[in-house]
């Protein structure tokens, strides 16, 4: 995405051809501050000259976290969710954290191929996810919220339980609404956990960085079901 009006424009395009609902204009000023601190760290590492190999990410993560300080992107975002009534300088951190981290692992060689990682905690920055896609070919993989980087974690063929294991693809329940298939929940009925897909054979042009609002779509398709039936999420 390389402006807010590209941005703001295909969020609009997307929640309206995914019925999702969504505050566009907080997302919108949130993203506006976040574009601000990628563009910083871009300036930095090109006058430090460094280079970003996996597993340096969140070490220079902090580095330029330290050096930069962000006081003005800080304040910006504190105002912003003070529109919304949220007064929370973790969560400030955190859409600054992110920030940092999606234009880091943005700028790391091609990903992995192969299936490297089967579990939901990101190689990267060791945050537990429960959201990913599924490619064209139908592998699964899995997307970090928190830096972005998406890893190969098995296939629909032969899927793998991302939190306990179970390979056993009967034990592996798939969910999803098929007048609208965008998005798939699977549950492990061993470990009782389950995790959110965007399914790309059936989505058109949607930068993945916008996966986190087809959370609302499976959160329907869960609570179509028993209660019993699933014991968490996250
Ligand atoms: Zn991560
Ligand atoms: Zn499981």
């Amino acid at each position: 995405m390389t402006s807010i009006e590209e941005y703001a424009e295909t969020l609009h395009k997307v929640a309206k051809r995914y019925n999702i609902d969504i505050e566009e204009e907080f997302a919108i000023s949130i993203e506006r501050v976040q574009m601000e601190v990628r563009r910083k760290v871009r300036e930095y590492l090109t006058a430090k000259g460094y280079k970003v190999d996996k597993d340096k990410v969140v070490e220079i993560a902090r580095k330029v976290y330290d050096k930069i300080g962000f006081h003005t992107e800080s304040d910006e975002i504190r105002s912003i969710l003070l529109t919304r009534g949220i007064d929370d300088e973790k969560y400030i951190e955190v859409l600054i954290g992110q920030a940092i981290l999606h234009e880091l692992t943005s700028l790391l060689p091609d990903k992995d191929k192969g299936i490297v990682n089967k579990t939901a905690k990101c190689p990267i920055c060791g945050t537990e996810t429960d959201l990913g896609y599924i490619d064209t070919e139908g592998n699964i993989w899995l997307y970090c919220p928190l830096c972005g980087y998406t890893w190969k974690q098995s296939t629909l063929s032969a899927p793998v339980c991302p939190y306990c294991g179970l390979s056993d693809k009967n034990m592996i329940g798939v969910l999803k609404d098929k007048r609208n298939p965008s998005v798939v929940v699977m549950l492990c009925s061993n470990c009782k956990h389950y995790w959110i897909l965007v399914d790309e054979r059936y989505t058109k042009r949607v930068p993945r960085d916008f996966y986190p609002m087809f959370r609302r779509k499976a959160e329907k398709l869960l609570a179509s079901l028993p209660k019993d039936f699933i014991e968490a999420g996250q």
